[in-house]
């Protein structure tokens, strides 16, 4: 019989939701549902969901994002599929590179480790200037240790809020 190598290792994680197409409240909140369902995570936890102006191409409408911390046994890459296959179940179309989006997961940070592959980067390269990122972040975790970066609270001192507001 095949040896499968199964972690019993969990490692807590952040994930960054957003979506600014087909209705994006419902986008962001099923995909809180799914990620809660996905095989090999436990503990689920949330933020609020918050409303935010587009980054990238004009005339985009607006966003709405949270983020959620899970913990995991699955590998940082094998983590990184399943966002992408619940992106494509969203029937995630990539056209324009920050074009609008039925459904964005980025994997924020992977409990402590520092990632830099080819498909992967963790922590994710623009958590410490995204208010739509930070401010979620601070509401479920608000002692939030960034690997390799400056610590949540000294990241939202210099992070305006902006537009960025809890719905
Ligand atoms: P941004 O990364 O600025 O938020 P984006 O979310 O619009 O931009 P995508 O088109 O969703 O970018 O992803 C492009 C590629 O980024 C993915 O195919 C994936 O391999 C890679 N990637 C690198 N690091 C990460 C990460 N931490 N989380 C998710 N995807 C990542
Ligand atoms: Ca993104
Ligand atoms: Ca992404």
């Amino acid at each position: 019989m095949a040896e499968t190598h199964v972690s019993n290792h969990w490692t807590r994680c952040f994930i960054g939701l957003g979506s600014n197409l087909e209705h994006p409240v419902t986008q962001v909140s099923t995909a809180l549902l799914e990620l809660d369902r996905l095989p090999q995570c436990r503990n689920l936890t949330p933020s609020s969901l918050y409303r935010s102006d587009p980054v990238g191409p004009p005339g985009q409408p607006d966003y709405i994002n949270a983020v959620a911390s899970l913990e995991t046994t699955l590998s940082p890459l094998d983590l990184l599929d399943a966002l992408q296959a619940l992106e494509q179940q969203h029937q995630r179309v990539r056209i324009q590179h920050w074009g609008p989006r039925t459904l964005d997961l980025d994997l924020l940070l992977y409990g402590d480790q520092l990632i830099n592959n080819e498909r992967l980067t963790v922590p994710h390269p623009y958590l410490q200037e995204r208010s739509f990122v930070l401010y979620p972040l601070a509401e479920i975790a608000p002692q939030l240790h960034i690997p390799n970066q400056k610590s949540l609270a000294e990241c939202l001192e210099n992070c305006q809020k902006g537009s960025l507001e809890r719905i």
